[in-house]
């Protein structure tokens, strides 16, 4: 759920919690992101939406506590990205400044990440002049560094580009997405972004959780968005489907998932073991 102001929601969406009809309840808090877009990522107003959020969190926990719900309720924080400082004054890359805007056929999205797709004959015309551009790479999509795990998606553009932290991709200034601070046309500057290469640090998101299923005072090596999943499916006592966060970043933040996982290698072992004694009685 989408929740502007967390105070009331956030305690709505666990009515269903504490009364015990629904097993898992997830809330989206905006506001930390929408001011870090507007004001960046240190400013006030950034703080005070944090501020606004962990008194709400302090009301839960006290709800928590209240409902007797400590050891059966598993609670996790996390963010989906992190933030950065952006500067329109000094570090925007105006495309039209070196292609031909009437040689793309279609451009999506602004930022950090612009997809492009090109007029029939264009392409390398078009590769050329923007691998000449300074602060962003531009790939073709057999170039695009695995570790993105997106180049051979159905969707990906003839080129992507990306830009190096701090800096905008546009069609030009006048393009950029500004935002409405007053009751005139949209004219106020952005000063924060995210969807940058994501081993830019300032691109982290966080990680807390607290809860039965989780031990004590554990601070873990960076996690990943991916992983959460699995622990997600974990504290539920659902078997995860086939998916790409790695089990061995996350079970060791667990309670008891030793005892648990032990149990499960064992029983592999014995379908394996079975697996053998049957193939060997065949032959
Ligand atoms: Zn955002």
């Amino acid at each position: 759920m989408l929740a502007s102001s967390l105070h009331h929601p956030i305690l709505e969406e666990n009515k269903s919690m504490f009364s015990g009809l629904a097993d898992m309840a997830a809330v989206y808090f905006e506001k930390i992101d929408v001011e870090g877009h507007h004001f960046g990522p240190d400013s006030h107003q950034v703080r005070a939406a944090v501020k606004h959020l962990d008194l709400a969190l302090q009301t839960l926990n006290r709800k928590i506590k209240d409902t007797n719900m400590e050891k059966r309720l598993n609670v996790m924080l996390f963010s989906d990205h992190g933030m950065t400082k952006i500067k329109w004054m000094e570090k925007v890359i105006e495309l039209d400044k070196y292609i031909h805007m009437s040689d793309i056929v279609k451009m999506m999205d602004r930022g950090p990440v612009v997809s492009l797709w090109t007029k029939n004959n264009t392409y390398q015309k078009v590769y050329a002049a923007l691998s000449q551009v300074p602060n962003m790479k531009v790939y073709g999509r057999q170039d695009i560094p695995k570790r993105f795990h997106y180049r051979n998606g159905k969707f990906v553009s003839h080129l992507t580009l990306v830009a190096e932290p701090g800096w905008f991709i546009a069609e030009n200034k006048e393009k950029l997405p500004f935002w409405k601070n007053d009751s005139g046309p949209p004219s106020a500057w952005q000063n924060g972004w995210h969807g940058y290469d994501n081993q830019f640090v300032d691109m982290r998101g966080f990680f807390l959780a607290a809860g039965p299923d989780f031990k004590q005072n554990v601070r873990a090596a960076p996690i990943q968005a991916v992983d959460i999943y699995n622990l997600m499916c974990w504290t539920l006592r659902v078997d995860p489907l086939p998916n790409n966060g790695s089990w061995s970043r996350v079970e060791f933040l667990l309670n008891s998932s030793d005892d648990l996982f032990q149990t499960r290698k064992l029983w592999t072992r014995f379908f394996c073991l079975l697996g053998f004694l049957l193939s060997y009685m065949k032959v």
